[in-house]
């Protein structure tokens, strides 16, 4: 569960632990912004039950829906 673009195990660790408590966490409308984003760039991986979703990026290793939701992650490509 490590992110090489948020600093490894511990800081993606924290980082959905702080999605999951809902600590620092963007407005529904922001994430979406940002997941519509994701959705659309060739670093992202579909999901497995929709494939009109983003569930991965392969640059920075991150699970979209927690990436996207923390306030103090930005896209390793500048995206957002
Ligand atoms: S975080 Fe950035 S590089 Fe990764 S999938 Fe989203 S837009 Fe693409």
């Amino acid at each position: 569960m490590g992110c090489r673009h948020c600093g490894g195990v511990v800081n993606g660790t924290l980082g959905i632990t702080q999605s999951l408590l809902r600590v620092r966490v963007l407005s529904q409308g922001a994430i979406k912004q940002r997941l519509e984003i994701c959705r659309t760039c060739d670093q992202s991986v579909p999901c497995k039950h929709n494939k009109r979703q983003a569930c991965k990026c392969i640059a920075c290793g991150c699970w979209l829906k927690h990436k996207a939701s923390l306030r103090r992650e930005s896209c390793p490509k500048n995206k957002w």
